[in-house]
């Protein structure tokens, strides 16, 4: 018997996540040297990361011969206070993705349906897969905004799971508190929705779900410190829902699975307020750049408020995405999303946003030719 023959069924049909491609990678792929690439397809933080983190995360590196605190205690109570929930209604993970694989564990299987747009981030579709759940996608609107009533009407017996990135990836558009509170209203009890807020920190004003689970509905809220606070190589995040879902979340979730430099990191990460507004600020220019500079040269883009822009380059986008990598501006394409027209671009320094409008001019200018 071989390994295929021996796998549960489910596995056939996942497809692996694709990552955005090193700049290490790049560099050797085209001979070029490595500072002279920018990377703007991963949504990391072109900023870096929250000095106070790395500051806390270095000097944990002593404590690495000992097992992590495996509850998070103090970045949970520290979040606990900083965001008004009891300590209860928190739980810790090794980057926000993996509560996908826990709620995985806890409601998918043969049978149940995880509802999605059409597309989400992929996570919660590999989620479903692996578990043999199916997933039910509902198409984007025409502005390519996620459609809730149509996300709602998707809802059947057998629904578990409703995963919702807000805002979405790779769209970048977002759903208001007004629009949530509907949709939450809506709910059929048996249904969980998983609410992904890995940009939150990036909108002037992000919805709060937490009166809702305080009310008694079933929703858990996934954040990251991957994104604003600049610790993606670290892996952590954390998630809010009732005490009771924590509870069972703690049975899945693998011992250990947040490090000690990760926890270090983002207990001082939690109170570098001055980080997260500087990022923000920075970030809310950058979009504005980009958006500006790519529709200037005749591209629409897709109105939202990540850490990244969504552009439409037309029929020709990945041989752009090609000629751009070669000319060292790293982007994303979204045709493994079925958007094969558009590339995905992250905000970058201002130095790189300034460039890689320049190098999409150029580009398009030698196209006319
Ligand atoms: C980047 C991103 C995440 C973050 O994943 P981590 O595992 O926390 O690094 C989660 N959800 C969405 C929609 C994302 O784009």
């Amino acid at each position: 018997m071989n390994y295929a023959q021996m796998l549960r069924p489910a596995i056939a049909t996942v497809p692996v996540y694709e990552p955005g491609k090193p700049i290490e990678v790049v560099a050797r792929e085209l001979g070029l040297c490595p500072d002279g690439i920018a990377k703007m397809a991963s949504n990391e933080n072109p900023l870096g990361s929250s000095p106070k983190a790395l500051a806390a995360a270095k000097e944990a590196l002593s404590g690495a011969w000992m097992y992590p605190e495996n509850s998070g205690y103090f970045l949970r109570n520290r979040l606990a206070q900083k965001l008004g929930v009891e300590v209860s209604m928190l739980t810790i993970s090794a980057g926000s993705n993996d509560y996908l694989y826990m709620l995985g564990d806890l409601f998918m299987a043969p049978g149940v349906e995880v509802v999605m747009s059409k597309p989400a981030f992929i996570t919660g579709k590999i989620a479903a897969l692996l578990c043999g759940a199916s997933p039910v996608e509902v198409p984007l609107k025409a502005d390519l905004s996620q459609d809730l009533d149509g996300l709602l009407a998707a809802i059947t017996e057998k629904t578990r799971i409703v995963y919702l990135p807000d805002p979405n990836n790779p769209t970048g558009t977002v759903c208001t508190q007004a629009e949530l509170d509907r949709f939450v209203a809506a709910l059929p009890d048996h249904v969980l929705l998983a609410y992904d807020e890995a940009y939150r920190e990036y909108r002037a004003e992000a919805p709060d779900l937490i009166p809702h689970i305080r009310a008694g509905k079933k929703i858990i809220c996934t954040r990251t410190f991957s994104k604003i606070y600049g610790l993606a190589g670290l892996r952590v995040g954390y998630a809010i829902s009732s005490p009771e879902l924590a509870g069972f979340i703690n049975r899945v979730r693998p011992p250990f699975n947040v490090s000690v430099p990760a926890l270090a990191a983002a207990l001082a990460a939690v109170d570098d307020d001055e980080w997260v507004e500087k990022c923000r600020c920075a970030n809310a220019a950058g979009l504005v750049e980009l958006r500006e500079g790519l529709e200037a040269l005749g591209l629409a883009c897709v109105k939202g408020e990540a850490n990244f822009i969504l552009c439409r380059f037309g029929a020709d986008a990945m041989s752009i995405y090609d000629k751009l990598q070669a000319r060292g501006w790293i982007v994303r394409p979204v045709k493994n999303y079925g958007l094969p027209e558009y590339l995905r671009i992250s905000v970058g320094t201002e130095a790189q946003n300034a460039g890689l409008v320049a190098a999409v001019r150029a580009l398009l200018a030698e196209r006319a030719l």
